[in-house]
């Protein structure tokens, strides 16, 4: 099945933007998912980020949207602020010759001036949970127009307790509209909002079809615990890395490794990011590190899931996480679309049985940097020699 976005009947405005972004041809999911979306169907899509899942749903969404109405015709609702903006700016890039105003609203910023952002006209509003409620509550919202509700990364939302807070929006809706639910995994909870809020779904599954993109090349390093940040310092020092996240557990954390960073090593422009920043902090080192003036950003999984940066080369993981689902989410950070991308873990004595679950997903025998452990001697396929440093 290879279809052109052409075949899709689009607007010619969304077409010309399209092509202006560069994209030549629709991905897996924007070939399934725009014609149903399209048709008007209500959707269950479950993909994993980095497939163009965003475009898959915004480009239908923007070429049905009436510029004319001065109304919120579609709500995409969001786990995280950072999240919200990536969003509302790749509808408002798709949108934009066509006419139409996407905004984002989100906690932490002032909500008087969100509000009359909003009396300004809004075609598509993109929200987090518990701002939107909050207009919701003071009635300062109208969403009696909205023919399109999405729930994006849906299964992060309900990981971060927002069950009630999504059947509360989707119960707030009762005049008939479109529902479409994108998920990285597909929790019972999931199953349940779909049948008790969703009109006869149609279900896409496209996770088989990648469970980490193949561009990325996931490697290991075996390392004691008091060695961590000297090997952290050194593959930043030795490696070729454009960009990269480095990935920890906890925000005191954080902070420890990017001090240790900015002392062992001469990498330019090292910071960092975790939920216990101010929301203006955290949109200026998003921003900055979009626009490349951070090469190194140590974060907690605040930037784990769905965030876009295009020049990433390099994840590295400081400590493994429990779950493999988190390390996917972590490493699919790098590698997006079409591109390649490396992901690096430390790996202590102690973490090594959390390594079996992870490998057992990615279906892949361990790459080691330098010398395996111990264990791994006996395999076969584990490659010996610390390559490219
Ligand atoms: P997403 O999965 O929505 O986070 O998208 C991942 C990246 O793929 C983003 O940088 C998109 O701009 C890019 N992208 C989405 N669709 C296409 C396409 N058809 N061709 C090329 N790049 C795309």
């Amino acid at each position: 099945m290879s279809q052109t976005f052409e075949s899709f009947g689009l607007d010619p405005s969304i077409l010309e933007a399209i092509q202006n972004m560069g994209f030549t041809s629709p991905s897996s999911i924007q070939q399934q998912a725009i014609p149903l979306i399209l048709q008007g169907c209500d959707l269950v899509a479950l993909s994993q980020t980095g497939s163009g899942k965003t475009a898959a749903c915004a480009i239908p969404v923007c070429h049905r949207v009436q510029i004319q109405r001065p109304a919120i015709q579609a709500l995409v609702v969001v786990p995280t602020r950072e999240l919200a903006l990536q969003y509302a700016q790749e509808v408002q890039k798709i949108g934009r010759k066509k006419g139409i105003k996407a905004f984002a609203i989100c906690g932490g910023e002032s909500a008087s001036l969100q509000l009359s952002k909003l009396r300004h006209g809004v075609h598509v509003l993109v929200a987090t949970p518990g701002r939107l409620i909050d207009f919701i509550y003071s009635r300062s919202i109208d969403l009696s127009q909205v023919e399109i509700l999405v729930l994006d990364e849906a299964d992060q939302m309900l990981g971060m307790g927002f069950y009630e807070d999504l059947e509360f929006i989707m119960g707030c809706l009762i005049h008939p509209h479109q529902t479409l639910l994108f998920s990285a995994t597909m929790p019972e909870t999931i199953g349940r909002l779909a049948t008790k809020h969703m009109r006869q779904p149609q279900e896409l599954n496209l996770l088989k079809e990648s469970r980490s993109p193949g561009n990325i090349s996931h490697q290991f390093l075996y390392c004691p615990q008091h060695l961590r940040d000297q090997e952290l310092a050194q593959l930043l020092q030795t490696l070729e890395v454009k960009q990269a996240i480095v990935f920890c557990h906890s925000r005191f954390q954080v902070e420890k490794v990017c001090q240790s960073l900015k002392k062992e090593t001469s990498v330019q422009g090292v910071d960092f990011l975790h939920a216990g920043l101010q929301q203006n902090v955290r949109s200026m080192i998003t921003k900055k590190f979009r626009s490349g003036k951070i090469q190194v950003l140590v974060a907690t999984d605040v930037v784990a899931r769905g965030l876009d940066f295009s020049s990433l080369s390099h994840v590295f993981i400081y400590q493994l996480p429990r779950d493999p689902e988190s390390y996917l989410h972590r490493s699919g950070r790098t590698g997006r679309y079409d591109k390649s991308g490396v992901v690096i873990s430390l790996v202590t004595e102690r973490e090594l049985p959390l390594l079996k679950p992870i490998l057992h997903h990615l279906q892949q025998e361990p790459t080691w940097l330098g010398t395996p452990p111990p264990l791994a001697h006996n395999k076969p396929k584990a490659k010996p020699k610390r390559p490219h440093i």
